[in-house]
């Protein structure tokens, strides 16, 4: 806070932006209430949810056709083998040879090992499949339940915000009212403070506490405040305020 605005500042100032800002906590306080309405929530999420909904089906498309690619290939390739497989056998029946017989024996073995890779992996694939469509139901269950939640809260919250908004328009009028009673300097350095979170902004010196924050506040800091009527807290930032 410059030098300049607190040299400014005298009681009635004070008073006037405390009117201000009594104003201003009503809206907050009504802000505050709507925000946490159990029905705002429920219909927020449900909102959230349906809005997720598309990107969710894409997922599980995209899943679904990945896995029956696998499927595919795992098929054409536990055929293939099947089919090397009886081939084998029926040469195995002609064979002349010993040499022959074990290179064959070979092939054979070799053959049937990929095959039960094979049938592994099916097993696995038909395991994933079966899993994917649980959660399909899974998902399409939710997005009925939520439906249902979205329904029954999107009115009530709907009425609660009207009538919030209702008594804001009332008590907005009364703070443009308040605010031109109110030092310009002041309201600029109020309207910082609560930009970025800070409110109540402007809090009484309480038993050598800051108001807001219940920190103890230095001697000299104390001293600073009798001077100059008002002070940042180190801790929380805002504004502690003397009224001669
Ligand atoms: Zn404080």
């Amino acid at each position: 806070m410059s030098d300049i605005i607190i040299s400014l500042i005298k009681g009635q100032d004070m008073k006037k932006i405390l009117e201000y800002q009594e104003i201003d906590t009503k809206i907050k306080d009504i802000d505050d209430k709507l925000k946490q309405s159990p029905e705002r929530k429920k219909y927020m999420n449900a909102l959230a949810f349906a809005k997720s909904k598309d990107e969710a089906v894409k997922n599980f498309d995209a899943k679904t056709t990945a896995l029956s690619g696998k499927l595919d290939a795992a098929k054409a390739g536990f055929e293939k083998n099947i089919a090397t497989l009886s081939e084998y056998k029926g040469e195995l029946s002609t064979l002349d040879s010993s040499e022959e017989a074990a290179y064959f024996q070979k092939a054979l073995s070799q053959t049937k090992t990929a095959l039960e890779t094979c049938e592994r992996d099916l097993v696995q694939i038909l395991r994933e499949m079966e899993e994917t469509k649980k959660q399909f139901e899974d998902f399409k269950t939710r997005l009925a339940e939520e439906g249902v939640i979205y329904n029954q809260n999107k009115p009530l919250y709907e009425a609660q915000k009207k009538e919030a908004d209702e008594k804001t328009a009332e008590i907005k009028a009364a703070l443009l009212k308040a605010e031109a009673g109110v030092s310009p300097e002041l309201l600029s350095v109020y309207n910082k403070k609560k930009a970025e979170n800070i409110f109540p902004v402007f809090v009484p010196l309480k038993k050598d506490m800051c108001g807001g924050c219940f920190t103890n506040v230095p001697l000299n800091e104390q001293s600073k405040l009798k001077r100059e009527k008002m002070i940042d807290c180190e801790k929380c930032r805002r504004i502690i305020y003397i009224i001669d």
